[in-house]
């Protein structure tokens, strides 16, 4: 039967809407141990991963996400080093973190192989710093990495994981944040993606709540636009050992390697808290 082309859709059904991209051909699925895999080829979006049921990357829009959540911290930090990236199995954060040539090492802890391999299939260039000699990928949970690591070892931990379900639940918590302070060094930053300020606000003030108890001097968020996600609007956001509101400005202006969104300016813009934001941290 040949393939015929239909649309993909995610479902928000919590907040009533739903995303579609159409002309969409299956190109592969199967279900590894941790999660359903399917791959599209889509009509204008390139290539799609989409993890049990959720749109995962896109070739054409995934700078948005990954450049935003490596660029800020490693521009933050006085001199990024050592960095972890949990989750991340798509590869796009790696290979932004190791533009940056004063990062000795990067290790990435994605708890299931099959999204690196199906990544390192359907999504090439998103992988071409696997090979990279600063750069490790190890298939563990991230949660014990973490909590095994050695003190002060690490500069900056990216948790670039799925949703707040399953295996990734336990990164959104206080037991986990003091895991990472610990782990992180002097100035040390924890950047992980925080879901959308539209839909997940409460997630996001608890966030914030739980980084802050664990023991981090300061956190930040920053918003991004990103399409294929729920609301189409993004975050990440930042937990501090030293202070988040400075960042290597001129480094950012005179940085040795291309972006499609990251600047310094954006860098900046991207930490303006809209007002029922700032609101509700107020409430904490
Ligand atoms: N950009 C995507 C997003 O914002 O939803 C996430 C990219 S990446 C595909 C997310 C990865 O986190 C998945 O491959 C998943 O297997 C991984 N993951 C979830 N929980 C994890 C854990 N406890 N340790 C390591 N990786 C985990």
């Amino acid at each position: 039967m040949p393939n015929t082309t239909h649309q993909v859709t995610e479902v928000y059904a919590k907040d009533g809407s739903a995303l579609s991209l159409t002309g969409a051909t299956l190109l592969h699925q199967e279900q590894s141990a941790f999660q359903h895999i399917e791959i599209y080829q889509t009509a204008s979006f390139g290539k799609l991963m989409v993890l049990d049921g959720c749109f995962m990357v896109t070739d054409r829009e995934n700078f948005l996400y990954h450049e935003m959540m490596t660029h800020p911290a490693l521009y933050t930090h006085p001199d990024p080093r050592t960095v972890c990236i949990i989750g991340g199995g798509d590869c796009g954060s790696l290979k932004e973190v190791l533009k940056h040539p004063e990062v000795r090492s990067a290790v990435q802890i994605e708890i299931d192989e099959r999204v690196t391999r199906l990544a390192e299939q359907y999504f090439p260039e998103l992988c071409s710093a696997n090979h990279d000699p600063r750069a490790t990928l190890k298939f563990i949970d991230g949660l014990k990495w973490v909590k095994e690591a050695a003190p002060g070892s690490v500069d900056i931990i990216i948790v670039d994981s799925t949703d707040p379900v399953g295996p990734a639940e336990g990164l959104f918590n206080a037991a986990f944040y003091r895991d990472c302070l610990r782990a992180l060094g002097d100035n040390g930053i924890l950047v992980q993606q925080s879901e959308s300020p539209l839909f997940h606000l409460e997630l996001q003030a608890a966030m914030h709540g739980h980084m802050r108890s664990a023991g981090f001097a300061q956190t930040r968020s920053l918003f991004f636009p990103q399409f294929i996600y729920p609301s189409g609007w993004w975050s990440a956001t930042l937990a501090g050992k030293g202070d988040l509101t400075q960042f290597r400005r001129t480094a950012a202006l005179l940085k040795p390697f291309a972006t499609e969104y990251y600047n310094a300016d954006i860098h900046q813009a991207a930490f303006a808290m809209p007002e029922f934001f700032k609101r509700r941290l107020q409430k904490l």
